[in-house]
């Protein structure tokens, strides 16, 4: 894919990431958010997000000021018209996603590529929406995007071969490692995360151990990074109810029902880090 101008919708914690590193690899970005004010607070993230590298001796004020001057954001999704591609990454809501598409959709040339960050709505379903279900393409970038190296690419049911191979190639170019995996509830990265986190809030419900005793049992034994709970208080208790849901109702398994204690909290309006509660204070 030649990628003259490359386009992404939402500048939140992930869309400015993409835009980001889209921007480092040398492509002129075009970033809409719903209006000015988010546009602009995406661009300070960015900034703050490369001078965080500038201080570490891993870019240089020449380079951060390069791949800013990249970036131009705007309200309009109209705009984004003259894109190769335009990356998706609004919030997790399958009817503000379905209206970004049919914008985009009627608005970009036969060749634009949609693609979609969505972490578990179906692809087949958000393909289906628009005129062009061949050059609709799942790109799940994982968070925090400048720092990941793993890319999930999901192929829809109609998803054109050459879309996706020119889609893997991109996120290479973009000094990612992508993955293809079919579209099914989930895809593969939070098929098996999701229920994991699930267990150990059962684990937690039942008093088989603390959080931190949990998550230190996956840590030290098993290497993880971070426990399963201080992972899910970093996603958002929300996001994971979310997702857990789509799990439960696109698989139809019992074994994917949510854990009642996290319904409880998500209730409770403790949501993890966002909201300064989750699992652990902050
Ligand atoms: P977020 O809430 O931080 O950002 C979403 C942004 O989209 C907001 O700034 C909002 O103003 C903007 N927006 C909403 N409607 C818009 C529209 N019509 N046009 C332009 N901008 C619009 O959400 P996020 O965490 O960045 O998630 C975005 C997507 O990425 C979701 O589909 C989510 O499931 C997925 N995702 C999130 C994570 C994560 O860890 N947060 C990881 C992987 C994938």
């Amino acid at each position: 894919m030649d990628v003259q101008v490359f386009g992404v919708v939402g500048g939140g914690t992930m869309g400015n990431g993409i835009a980001h590193v889209a921007a480092q690899t040398g492509f002129p970005v075009l970033l809409c958010e719903v209006d000015a004010a988010l546009g602009a607070k995406a661009l300070k993230t960015i900034e703050k997000n490369l001078q965080r590298g500038v201080d570490k001796g891993k870019t240089t004020a020449d380079e951060k000021a390069a791949v800013l001057g990249r970036i131009k954001t705007t309200t309009r999704l109209e705009d984004l018209s003259g894109c190769e591609i335009v990356v998706e990454a609004v919030v997790e809501n399958f009817d503000v996603k379905k209206k970004v598409f049919q914008t985009l959709d009627a608005a970009c040339g036969p060749g634009t590529v949609l693609a979609s960050n969505t972490s578990s709505i179906s692809i087949t379903k958000l393909a289906a929406t628009t005129k062009r279900p061949g050059k609709v393409i799942g790109m799940h970038f994982m968070n925090p995007v400048p720092v990941m190296q793993l890319v999930e690419v999901i192929r829809g049911i109609a998803t054109e071969q050459a879309v996706l191979d020119a889609v893997m190639a991109l996120a290479r170019k973009m000094g990612k490692m992508p993955v293809e995996v079919n579209d099914y509830p989930g895809f593969v990265s939070n098929r098996v995360l999701l229920p994991m986190i699930n267990e150990a809030v059962y684990c937690l419900m039942e008093g088989v151990g603390t959080p931190e005793a949990i998550d230190t049992v996956m840590k030290l034994g098993m290497n993880h990074p971070m426990g399963p709970l201080a992972l899910a208080d970093l996603i958002g208790l929300d996001t994971c109810l979310f997702i857990l849901n789509v799990l439960h109702d696109g698989l139809g398994d019992p074994k994917y029902r949510p854990c009642p204690l996290l319904i409880k909290m998500v209730d409770a309006g403790h949501l993890g880090r966002k909201s300064g509660r989750g699992f652990y204070a902050y």
